[in-house]
């Protein structure tokens, strides 16, 4: 299993770069974690948009499905050329039926996510969050190895439970210590690190990152709480499992 990050802004991307993106593969089968504005055309540094075997949305707000018309059309050309000979599923949450109708196109079918279900070799299980938007954070298994991505949410304790033990966490880290991240449903690096250490992950990625303050802070604010590796979001960042 391998886990690449192709966007990591929260809200709007930074020059040349895109907001929430996640590259997931195992062996030949690849899935897209996310599709946030600019991240179609990042996305292409990696992987040849005709590979794409499925995308799975955390929720419905821009930075995480801006590209996601984009690929739409991008699909329906790969079709007309002969390159994509299935509609590509795209796997989303249906609280929100009206959203969720926006996946059916002539190119992508829209596809009802459920806890314990296969994608290719990966196993899916999904907890809803606490965010303003319907939004469900994700334990993706596979060979033994775990990932968590928190997608967007606040602190709540069912998270730690959720995340034990996990391989991987991707936490988005939203404010700086000290800040309120309840009221917008969003985590401060300091509930990010707590949050790792209980659930005794063994490495942390911090994510969906703000667009003011000095970065490095989140990291350093993280490590107070939590001893394991921690890494600051980067494009091209990539976890393997060996
Ligand atoms: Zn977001
Ligand atoms: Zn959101």
């Amino acid at each position: 299993m391998e886990m690449k990050i192709v966007g990591f802004w929260g809200a709007y991307p930074e020059k040349n770069e895109a907001t929430s993106c996640y590259l997931l593969k195992h062996d030949d089968y690849s899935l897209i974690i996310d599709l946030g504005s600019g991240a179609l055309s990042r996305l292409q540094n990696y992987i040849s948009l005709d590979e794409i075997d499925g995308v799975v949305l955390s929720h419905f707000h821009h930075d995480h499905i801006a590209d996601v018309g984009s690929l739409q059309y991008a699909s329906l050309v790969q079709k007309q050329l002969g390159k994509r000979t299935r509609k590509l599923p795209i796997y989303a949450h249906q609280d929100d039926k009206q959203a969720f109708q926006t996946l059916n196109h002539q190119a992508t079918v829209g596809t009802a996510y459920y806890n314990g279900q296969s994608i290719g070799p990966f196993t899916f299980n999904f907890l809803k969050t606490k965010h303003p938007k319907p939004c469900y954070a994700m334990r993706i298994e596979c060979e033994f190895k775990s990932i968590i991505y928190t997608a967007d949410t606040a602190y709540f304790k069912e998270l730690e439970d959720f995340s034990r033990g996990a391989d991987l966490l991707i936490a988005e880290t939203s404010f700086y210590k000290g800040m309120n991240g309840q009221k917008a449903g969003h985590m401060t690096s300091e509930e990010v690190g707590k949050l790792a250490h209980a659930a005794g992950v063994k490495e942390l990625w911090l994510t969906h990152l703000p667009h003011f303050g000095d970065l490095n802070q989140l990291y350093l604010e993280a490590a107070e709480q939590f001893s394991g590796t921690i890494k600051l979001a980067q494009e091209g960042l990539t976890w393997r499992n060996n």
